[in-house]
């Protein structure tokens, strides 16, 4: 049995003040929520602060993103190990927005997971194709390039520990959200490569979410899906409201 995942992807939005006040309208809207995994990723200003403010309830803190090495001359960047020293669980890695703006790769979403897993931070690992590539017919082969390259010489035990986010690029923040066909037909196709790739068992217990434009009115159908294990989310993510709506789907 694979337990949800809900996620919120706050990008580059709430300073301390608005990620306490959004974490103090949210917990007792999902004091209840016992049926699935509650994550926010605030930005690294905010990690500690919420980090403080989520004691005591349900919810649990992410990072948007990493760096592969422990510490170094890498101006403006953060280490998994500090992440993890705020009392962060997970770290988001290769969202479509890092690959796009700011050159995350194939090979250093392989290195980060592997930062990530030495500090026990669970990687939750975006993948998907842009709009021409799924136009052109290329979306098993893109998906199956990133998860082959994304997740190259993990071991069985590594890959137990990592979720996955099939976030269509077309999808992100253009409210055009995937249907639940499309984005389960991409799920299965996902699921079956990680079977090549690691066992078949481990293939099937590995939780994959979706990502894309996902809405307190559309996460249903999405969730109706044997295959859609959580969701990944930005823009509806941003009020506690309407997180609160898609975490009690
Ligand atoms: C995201 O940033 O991961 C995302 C899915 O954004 P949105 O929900 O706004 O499309």
């Amino acid at each position: 049995m694979r337990r949800p995942v809900i996620a919120g992807n706050w990008k580059m939005f709430k300073t301390v003040e608005e990620s306490e006040a959004f974490i103090d309208a949210l917990a007792p809207l999902v004091e209840d929520s016992t049926h699935c995994d509650i994550v926010v990723a605030p930005p690294f200003t905010a990690l500690s602060a919420v980090v403080k403010r989520i004691q005591g309830t349900r919810i649990l803190a992410s990072a948007q993103n990493c760096h592969w090495e422990k510490e170094g001359a890498f101006t403006g960047e953060v280490s998994c190990e500090m992440i993890a020293e705020t009392g962060a669980r997970y770290v988001i890695i290769g969202h479509s927005e890092r690959r796009q703006y700011f050159g995350e790769t194939n090979d250093t979403v392989n290195r980060k997971i592997g930062a990530a897993l030495r500090v026990d931070l669970t990687p939750l690992v975006c993948i998907g194709e842009s709009l021409s590539e799924r136009e052109q017919g290329q979306t098993e082969r893109v998906l199956e390039t990133q998860l082959r390259e994304g997740l190259a010489a993990l071991t069985d035990l590594q890959f137990s520990h990592i979720i996955i986010a099939y976030e269509p690029v077309w999808a992100i923040g253009t409210g055009r959200t995937a249907t639940p066909q499309i984005a389960a037909e991409a799920h299965r196709f996902i699921r079956g490569t990680l079977a090549t790739f690691f066992s078949a068992s481990l293939a099937s217990e590995t939780r994959i979410l979706y990502g894309g434009s996902v809405k307190p009115d559309n996460i249903k159908g999405l969730m109706a899906q044997p295959e859609i294990d959580g969701a990944l989310v930005g823009g509806a993510s941003l009020k506690a409201d309407s997180f609160a709506s898609l975490v009690n789907f």
